[in-house]
């Protein structure tokens, strides 16, 4: 069990020219660790290699397949696609959520080759998990809410997620036009940016690993899989004016679902955004600073933990990624605990409701001219 960045070392040594650094390991994350891992030897769950957690990748990947098949092979009258398209971006995201997300951490499985298979889940949705793990297991995951190092915050000019980025005068319509854009973030994520940072050999500040023969056929075939099912088949069984919208409202469904679930974490009131300091080195250590910039939302509600695959446990993520997101639940509570303990603050939103109204709130906010 760690607590721990992505790669397996201790976060606080994490460290690359120009990027920034956390502070020593605190007495909150020592205390943390040691109760987490009193949870499992005292339970004797394992972390990872859950079998409810291969059952639950078989439902998702069923109810996504069916949802295929129903949407563009049954022959049934046009309007009853509508059901099956919004099913299949839902299935869409929860293959992201709850299964290939787990897996591409390393949390789904106890071996490594396994977690990869399953990880290969996202490429079967045509975008890239060699990509995928540099942008989100490393920037978003390490540097958390800090402008310009969390891609996750980058989503183009159009949108002003923080206070440390440039504001222009139609940021005053995100709060409305932005649940539009998010819809066409899986569509420009599968087609366009993942051949963008090929190109460029670079994902947001990083440059991108160099990627063996594996990682090209893996890549490729996923590209061909979503390219088939898609476009291919629906083009050859139904007129362009009709496959195509059908395809942009499933990516659509899975675009605002995927970046609401994050936007609720992280672009809300209750997390803080964090600048580059000058030293380069921050005085949070990174469990700290996990706390600060992130919040979990309708903890309660286990249908929403189910289909978001722990998501809305984004604090326990952070800080237990390489666990299963089934015992998030339990976790948050030792979060909790051990915060209040430290004089730290657990961020927690109750309902979803709010975390959605502190959202648009964000949004807005960021949204008005900087007074200073
Ligand atoms: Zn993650």
């Amino acid at each position: 069990m760690q607590t721990s960045g992505e790669n397996g070392a201790p976060v606080a040594t994490v460290s690359a020219p120009k990027l920034v650094k956390f502070g020593h390991e605190s007495a909150f994350a020592r205390d943390l660790h040691t109760r987490a891992d009193a949870y499992f030897s005292t339970t004797h769950q394992p972390e990872r290699g859950l079998n409810k957690m291969a059952r639950k990748t078989a439902y998702i990947w069923l109810w996504f397949l069916a949802s295929w098949a129903a949407l563009v092979l049954l022959d049934t009258p046009w309007w009853t696609k509508l059901p099956f398209a919004l099913s299949l971006g839902f299935a869409v995201a929860g293959i992201g959520m709850g299964v290939m997300h787990d897996a591409n951490h390393g949390a789904w499985s106890t071996h490594p080759w396994v977690n990869r298979w399953v990880g290969y889940s996202i490429d079967c949705m045509g975008a890239s998990s060699f990509i995928w793990r540099t942008k989100h297991n490393m920037l978003h995951h390490t540097w958390t809410n800090i402008g310009g190092l969390d891609d996750d915050l980058e989503l183009g000019s159009l949108s002003r997620m923080s206070p440390h980025q440039k504001w222009l005068p139609l940021h005053r319509a995100q709060h409305l036009y932005m649940w539009l854009l998010y819809a066409f973030l899986v569509p420009k994520w599968v087609l366009f940016d993942d051949f963008w940072n090929i190109g460029t050999g670079r994902v947001g500040p990083l440059p991108l690993p160099k990627m063996d023969a594996r990682d090209w056929v893996v890549l490729l075939t996923g590209k061909v899989i979503h390219i088939a099912l898609g476009f291919v088949v629906p083009l050859l069984l139904y007129p362009w004016y009709f496959a195509l919208p059908i395809y942009f409202l499933v990516m659509g469904v899975a675009g605002v679902t995927l970046a609401t679930t994050f936007q609720m974490a992280h672009c809300v009131s209750t997390a803080e955004m964090v600048a580059i300091p000058e030293s380069g080195r921050l005085v949070d250590d990174w469990a700290s600073h996990q706390l600060r910039t992130t919040v979990d939302f309708a903890p309660k509600n286990r249908l929403l933990s189910w289909y978001m695959g722990g998501l809305n446990f984004q604090v326990v993520h952070h800080l237990f990624p390489k666990i299963c997101h089934m015992h998030y639940p339990a976790l948050a509570t030792i979060v909790e605990a051990t915060a209040q303990d430290h004089g730290l603050r657990y961020r927690v939103q109750p309902k979803l409701s709010g975390a959605l109204a502190s959202h648009y709130g964000w949004l807005k906010s960021m949204g008005l001219r900087p007074t200073a």
